[in-house]
């Protein structure tokens, strides 16, 4: 299981890896909000464990960007803030739980495992890209915190995608994965289905998540 902290204090960081390490857990360590976001947008983890006040990059604004980018990892934030409004910002931004400044080790390490219990579970059931939020067990879609109203189908076809986000899917998988098709036949159905989805998706709103590579399929992505 591999963790990175993201804290600006030594001696809190350089604690809290040695009790996380003394429990077994990989530990990868960040000082500043920056390269915090950026190991834990480029790599692997299985918990990031992020303090609030962050030189460069505040561990909400942090939190924020690693949710849009779809990367679904538990954050456990750190503060040495212990009100009820911080806490509640927090979570609304994507936290998972909060552990207020100073804390035992033995309180760290219950709620990091806690946190670790969860994930397959959450992952499952709500997945994020940006603005965009698929409830799987609701078979809700939201996006910038309104509703889109999708057909079954166009759910399906719009959880794949997310599912895949920056990769390539081509119209035969679509086919296969959403109308339960095999065969290389008429794949117009799915473009009109994609163009159906994107009125929906993408023309209310500034940011396109849904391209079309040429003679291949979809996918879904930010291109800035
Ligand atoms: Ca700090």
């Amino acid at each position: 299981m591999r963790i990175l902290i993201v804290e600006d204090e030594a001696k809190i960081r350089g604690s809290t890896k040695r009790a996380l390490v003394e429990d077994g857990f990989n530990v990868v360590e960040a000082e500043e909000g920056e390269t915090g976001l950026h190991l834990a947008a480029t790599e692997e983890f299985d918990l990031i464990i992020l303090d609030v006040m962050l030189p460069l990059r505040d561990g909400w604004s942090v939190v924020k960007a690693l949710r849009e980018k779809g990367k679904q990892a538990p954050v456990l934030f750190l503060s040495a803030r212990d009100d009820v409004p911080d806490r509640v910002k927090g979570l609304e931004l994507g936290g998972d739980d909060y552990l207020v400044k100073p804390f035992a080790f033995s309180e760290l390490l219950a709620r990091v495992r806690s946190l670790l219990r969860r994930p397959a579970a959450r992952q499952a059931d709500k997945l994020r890209v940006e603005d965009l939020e698929l409830d799987l067990v609701r078979h809700k879609a939201t996006r910038g915190g309104k509703a889109l109203d999708l057909t079954a189908k166009e759910f399906s076809l719009l959880a794949l995608l997310v599912q895949r986000t920056g990769e390539v899917i081509a119209r035969t998988l679509l086919l296969e994965q959403v109308w339960d098709v095999n065969f290389d036949g008429d794949t117009n159905v799915i473009d009109v289905a994609v163009g159906r989805l994107r009125k929906k998706l993408d023309d209310p709103f500034p940011t396109k998540l849904i391209h079309t590579v040429r003679g291949v399929g979809y996918v879904l992505e930010r291109r800035d």
